[in-house]
């Protein structure tokens, strides 16, 4: 029997974590009145973000109705994060929340083409360099090991993303090892991205991306056979065509799975289990993560006690498991994990 206790104490793999997610309200807070931002963001007129949401309350400014919704807080929290001190506090106390919870290996994402949208002169290799220095500074004293996968952004259209992929190419000495695709799936469709993760992966990088998540089956499909995702972020509304579910089995793509972010965003309904069992029980490669942890209220140890309580007592381990085949670690990082699990459970 998994006990919150033991669940806590679990070593943990992290493989679908926005940084920016991660910031803590009261931190969130602070740095908005710092830079004299709101807690809300509304954009006037045309842009990336829809424009009909309330103004965030103080005492709970991750408070939001739907998905896009979710997007305006999530550009929000990016408004208030405008310099490298900014990005070392956000990633100091990431990983001391990490640490708290025994994560020991993380391939988090950042979205730098969100960065420079509110900052129009930010250095973003310098907001890098601060984040890749706090987790180096915790890699030497707790062990944990955090590389960064760039995401492109599907809102700002093609000529950013491919910008964003330069970037990312350009930053693989500050441990970024790959691209990902968020943001508005139902308009920005993978194939407008094609060229920008050939371009990334000619360079070296590995490719992810965000599917089937604000879109069905089809948008799984193309980031699978379009864009050569490795990795599915969400991926549960595969589930539509049971033919995308066996492309994703037979090609053993992982599925990054963060059920409450999909019951906040509405992109799972709260009164039945979440999908996550039905496409594990599929015979898909399941993994789970909390997305954006600090915005759905979360956490990685939180969103592993309900895929016990839905798949079973062993799904943490059996899901964490996963993670680290599914990961892109180096073989010697990988070893290191499986032994860390084995040593918490030599039976399993
Ligand atoms: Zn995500």
């Amino acid at each position: 029997m998994m006990t919150p206790e033991l669940l806590r104490k679990m070593p943990k793999v992290q493989l679908h974590c926005h940084l920016e997610g991660t910031l803590r309200a009261a931190t969130f807070i602070d740095l908005a009145r710092k830079h004299g931002v709101a807690l809300t963001y509304r954009p006037h007129g045309a842009g990336p973000f829809p424009a009909d949401e309330p103004p965030a309350d103080a005492a709970d400014p991750y408070a939001f109705k739907d998905f896009e919704g979710f997007l305006l807080t999530f550009a929000a929290v990016s408004r208030s994060l405008a310099e490298p001190a900014d990005y070392k506090l956000l990633a100091a106390q990431y990983l001391q929340d990490a640490i708290a919870q025994n994560v020991m290996y993380a391939e988090l994402f950042v979205s730098p083409s969100v960065w420079r949208f509110f900052h129009k002169s930010i250095d973003v290799r310098a907001c890098m360099a601060a984040v890749r220095e706090a987790c180096e500074a915790a890699r030497e004293s707790e062990g944990i090991e955090a590389a960064f996968i760039v995401d492109l952004t599907r809102n700002f259209g093609v000529e950013s993303a491919m910008h964003t992929a330069k970037l990312a190419v350009e930053m693989q000495d500050l441990g970024v090892i790959g691209v990902g695709l968020g943001g508005d799936e139902a308009h920005y469709p993978a194939e407008m991205f094609e060229g920008c993760f050939d371009f990334a992966r000619a360079n070296g990088l590995h490719c992810v991306a965000h599917a089937g998540e604000n879109a069905g089956a089809a948008s799984v499909r193309a980031a699978v056979e379009t864009l050569h995702a490795e990795r599915i972020g969400h991926g549960i509304r595969a589930l539509e065509d049971p033919a995308v579910v066996q492309l994703l089995v037979e090609k053993k793509i992982p599925l990054e799975i963060c059920p409450t972010s999909n019951f906040l965003t509405g992109v799972a309904l709260g009164e039945a289990p979440h999908p996550l069992v039905e496409i594990d029980a599929a015979g898909c490669v399941v993994t789970i993560d909390a997305d954006d942890p600090a915005i759905f209220k979360t956490t990685l140890t939180d969103e592993l006690a309900y895929a016990a309580e839905v798949a079973g007592d062993d799904a943490p381990l059996r899901f964490t498991r996963n993670a680290i085949e599914a990961a892109f670690a180096s073989p010697q990082t990988k070893d290191r994990l499986r032994k860390r699990l084995d040593a918490l459970s030599p039976e399993a």
